[in-house]
């Protein structure tokens, strides 16, 4: 039987899936339930290999391909899987892969080096804050200091997609939040920016600080430490609010869907487009009526994550 993993980013949903590890190494990040539960396991390198073989069998012809589950380039054979998947998929022409930065902070060049000759194109990593405070808060294992290493490293090599998780510190760190994650996102440099907005997945370990050291934020919050993240990032790279937790909602349906586009040179109209929701959000609320965020959609069973 092919073994998929359970997860993909939203621009993998047509790819190749390859599982090279089960679960995630790390698994002690406080607002994430991916893969809670789960033992983490290295694949035996014959079954990734042949759940390769075994593509044509599963998946409609693709240019791409994605390689899970979280953290699978501590795989000892990744190299070799991934120049198998390039020899035996001559079609593909993107391969991309979740990485945890500490791995590849750690990881030494010539290894990346090997990984990106062997055919390896793009990473997923998951940044969530470059405040240091916050990332202590979630115990997301990792310093600002290793998220600006491994940026430095994988972009000499591969596109890199960095994730940050808007309203992480919660009201009480909005600001140093956005301000810190710009500054890192300034100096990693990644190719794409992308935003998931902090949503309290039931039975998740950060469910207990909410109310307590976390204060979620309103949805003029969201908005304006969106604003504050945009504003700090002087670098050029897509920004993209490209998932549902993003989006504000009124009882008749969606008022915003994020926004998009290459900063630079989009960030004014980036802004302003903020500045135009915080208005319509403050008259709503004026008029009685209350915007919802993630938080509250999630909790009323409308959207999942
Ligand atoms: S966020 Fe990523 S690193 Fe953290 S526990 Fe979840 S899968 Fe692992």
């Amino acid at each position: 039987m092919y073994d998929f993993p359970p997860f993909r980013p939203p621009s993998e949903a047509g790819s190749y899936l390859i599982r090279a590890v089960r679960g995630c190494n790390w698994n002690k990040c406080a607002f994430c339930a991916m893969y809670k539960g789960m033992k983490f396991e290295i694949r035996k390198k014959e079954d990734v290999l042949r759940d390769i073989d075994n593509i044509p069998r599963y998946f409609p012809p693709s240019r791409t391909a994605f390689i899970g589950d979280s953290n699978p380039l501590i795989h000892p054979n990744i190299v070799e899987i991934v120049r198998y998947l390039r020899e035996k998929r001559r079609e593909v022409e993107r391969v991309t892969a979740y990485a945890r930065i500490k791995t590849i902070a750690k990881m030494p060049e010539k290894r990346l080096e090997a990984l990106s000759e062997a055919g390896l194109t793009r990473l997923h990593m998951g940044l969530e804050s470059g405040d240091k405070e916050v990332l202590e808060l979630v115990n997301k294992g990792i310093k600002p200091e290793d998220a600006v290493e491994a940026g430095r490293k994988a972009t000499k090599y591969f596109e890199v997609t960095y994730y940050v998780m808007t309203g992480l510190g919660g009201k009480e760190r909005s600001e140093r939040h956005a301000r810190n994650t710009a500054e890192v996102i300034n100096e990693a440099k990644p190719t794409f920016v992308r935003i998931r907005n902090f949503t309290v997945i039931e039975g998740t370990p950060i469910e207990e600080m909410i109310g307590k050291e976390i204060t979620l934020l309103n949805a003029r919050e969201q908005l304006e430490e969106l604003r504050m993240l945009i504003e700090g990032i002087e670098i050029k790279t897509y920004f993209t609010c490209d998932h549902v937790s993003n989006y504000l909602f009124t009882r008749s349906g969606p008022i915003f869907f994020g926004v998009h586009g290459m900063l630079p040179d989009s960030k004014e109209s980036m802004l302003e487009q903020i500045d135009d929701t915080i208005r319509t959000v403050e008259v709503l609320e004026k008029s009685g009526e209350r915007v919802l965020t993630s938080n509250d959609m999630y909790k009323m069973g409308l959207i999942g994550l």
